[in-house]
């Protein structure tokens, strides 16, 4: 793992190829909500025909999940977004409470989140493997979380490109990469590079929730973070560095 990459800036260096060859890849997108969505969509949507997967069986009920998943089928709505699909995903808190067995006390960015994390991408890829064997050639998959600063962009993008690398080998579905060079990995499905917290996005998250009037909810997701176990004093600092209000905190 490279501690080094600026993920922004590989993101930029793919969409410019992506309009120099005058594509638009077809990205399958995980988003945990309609605030951390907002900015992610206005985004990206400008280089990507998009489907949206909301799963996150880390939710601590289920009225929290339907609640989340109506905020964002109204966000893509109002933002005018017609060509997004948006795919709900089943609410299964069984497997969430499985995967992070034994690291209930773990702090946020610790190995619970870190799981966490790999749950719902693994999902993502196996669905978009699914979709394009169906004829939906997906062509990149990634996750809006990265856009809080409270989550671990670097191993984000770690779990991604494992998952890319894991399935292309399970299925030996190798091949042209949308882009068709080597710049970028040659396989079918790619994971896209990103921390969308870069370049204000954090912000600008912040002011698209107040314009659409966004639910935002003062958690994470789990019952370990409503608990409080994220540890505060990280949190703070990462508020500072970002100049982000108290009230407009990070999930
Ligand atoms: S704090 Fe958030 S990222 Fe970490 S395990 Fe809980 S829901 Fe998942």
């Amino acid at each position: 793992m490279d501690r080094h990459r600026n993920y922004q800036k590989e993101l930029d260096k793919l969409i410019d190829k992506i309009q120099k060859a005058g594509i638009r890849p077809r990205l399958l997108l995980h988003a945990c909500c309609a605030p951390c969505s907002s900015y992610v969509l206005e985004y990206l949507s400008q280089y990507f025909d998009i489907i949206i997967f909301y799963y996150n069986p880390n939710i601590d009920s289920k009225e929290e999940y339907d609640k989340r998943a109506e905020e964002l089928r109204r966000l893509i709505g109002d933002m005018g977004l017609s060509s997004v699909e948006l795919i709900i995903g089943e609410y299964e808190p069984e497997v969430f409470y499985q995967t992070v067995k034994g690291h209930e006390k773990d702090p946020e960015r610790g190995e619970r989140c870190r799981l966490c994390y790999e749950l719902r991408l693994r999902r993502t890829a196996e669905l978009a493997k699914s979709l394009s064997s169906e004829g939906r050639g997906i062509d990149y998959f990634c996750t809006t979380l990265s856009i809080s600063p409270l989550k671990d962009a670097e191993a984000l993008n770690d779990i991604g490109e494992e998952l890319a690398d894991e399935l292309a080998l399970r299925d030996g579905s190798c091949g042209e990469g949308p882009l068709g060079d080597s710049d970028f990995e040659q396989r079918s499905l790619v994971y896209l590079p990103s921390d969308f917290k870069k370049r204000e996005g954090y912000k600008r998250s912040i002011e698209l929730s107040r314009e659409y009037g966004l639910y935002r909810q003062d958690y994470c997701g789990c019952v370990y973070s409503k608990r409080g176990c994220f540890e505060e004093a990280s949190l703070q600092k990462d508020m500072q560095a970002e100049d982000v209000q108290a009230e407009e905190r990070p999930y």
